[in-house]
């Protein structure tokens, strides 16, 4: 059952920020050792600054997991991150996402039927000898539907941290590697691992055979769903080459969920975490240019003032869905826990989840 955002109600839209942030305070001390509060990099500072946790997503939901006594879990994030808590809590532990439309588009873009639909058609047309043969890999931003579907068919979940790891581990195991559902980070990490271009094909969605032909497809060793980040790929080789020219001295550092042009181009490459290390371990008077979601970067830059820390980018790059998460958000949720109400709760249902767990559970051994 998909469930839908409640009005807040006039109350919640008339408080002033500064009573909004003074009543989450107090609801935070009120609600005490019950609650636990998880912010991912990505949000705004006025929620970030309330987290008990802060982190990507993968790591917030297990660290998280691992605190048990903590009877709700508020996920500042999106909802694949709210799933991928509630996978890996314990069954009195109750997820919560402060607002409903806080989705991934990217994640969004893989649905279960599509991809079982996929897998239908390439088994059809003899691509591979069979379906052990198609080894599924999914990034940990998608559904757990699609963590399910990976897990059944004993693949793996990856993080933008560990993914060619997984891609190589992947390859291993079968012929070819179905990568759901962010293309570009498949296509880097598989680049990455020297595969050559010609043997690594784009899926795209609504297309006959995604749009290649069966030689290609017998061909190719990765296949690539067509998900992408509309955040990351905001971020152009242009920019690159234009900080180049005018800052020659300045260290250019990308997620690797954006496109190749703009990776090969940089200096360095790397998942969230990875980013906030460069940065925080290079010397003072350094200067970067980080392609990366701009609520971090500006995290970045207030944190590190001995350095100089920009946006890749001169357009904003916000992730607006993530952002529907907003204090006043927090702050109704926080005041029906308090009332002995649970809003927003992000439940997946068993089989769904033991057939994820087995995906993250993979990861984890390789
Ligand atoms: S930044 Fe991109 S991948 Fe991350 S939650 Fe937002 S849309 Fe999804």
């Amino acid at each position: 059952m998909t469930l839908q955002q409640q009005d807040l109600g006039a109350e919640y839209f008339r408080l002033e920020r500064d009573q909004i942030m003074a009543r989450i305070a107090a609801r935070k001390e009120e609600l005490a050792d019950r609650l636990l509060i998880l912010c991912h990099h990505y949000q705004q500072q006025d929620l970030f600054q309330f987290a008990d946790l802060t982190g990507d997503s993968l790591k917030l939901s297990r660290e998280a997991a691992a605190i048990q006594d903590r009877e709700f879990i508020v996920f500042c994030g999106v909802h694949f991150m709210a799933e991928a808590a509630d996978i890996l809590a314990q069954p009195h532990q109750k997820v919560i996402l402060p607002h409903l439309d806080a989705g991934c588009p990217m994640a969004d873009m893989a649905s279960v039927g599509a991809v079982v639909r996929a897998y239908r058609d390439l088994l059809t047309a003899q691509v591979v000898a069979d379906e052990a043969a198609l080894v599924p890999a999914t990034y940990v931003n998608s559904s757990a539907a699609i963590k399910a579907f990976v897990g059944e068919r004993g693949g793996s979940v990856c993080t933008s941290s560990n993914a060619e790891k997984i891609l190589a581990w992947a390859l291993g195991r079968g012929e070819k590697v179905f990568f759901f559902p962010d293309q570009h980070l498949g296509r880097n990490s598989a680049m990455a691992l020297g595969i050559p271009e010609d043997e690594i094909l784009l899926w795209r969605r609504g297309e006959l055979l995604g749009g290649n032909s069966v030689a290609d497809l017998r061909r190719a060793r990765i296949l690539l769903w067509d998900g992408y980040c509309e955040v990351h790929m905001k971020f152009l080789p242009d920019q690159v080459r234009r900080w180049r020219l005018e800052e020659p001295d300045v260290r250019i550092i990308v997620h690797p969920e954006c496109a190749h042009d703009v990776l090969k181009l940089a200096d360095e490459y790397g998942s969230t975490e990875a980013i906030i290390k460069a940065v925080s371990q290079s010397p003072v008077g350094s200067k970067w240019a980080v392609g990366t979601e701009v609520n971090l970067v500006e995290r970045l830059h207030r944190t590190y003032r001995d350095r100089q820390v920009h946006l890749l980018s001169s357009s904003a790059c916000e992730c607006t869905t993530m952002d529907c998460n907003q204090p006043v958000n927090l702050l109704w949720v926080l005041d029906n826990l308090a009332a002995g109400r649970v809003v927003n709760q992000i439940t997946v249902e068993p089989e769904i989840a033991r057939q994820a767990a087995k995906s993250l559970e993979q990861m984890l051994a390789i």
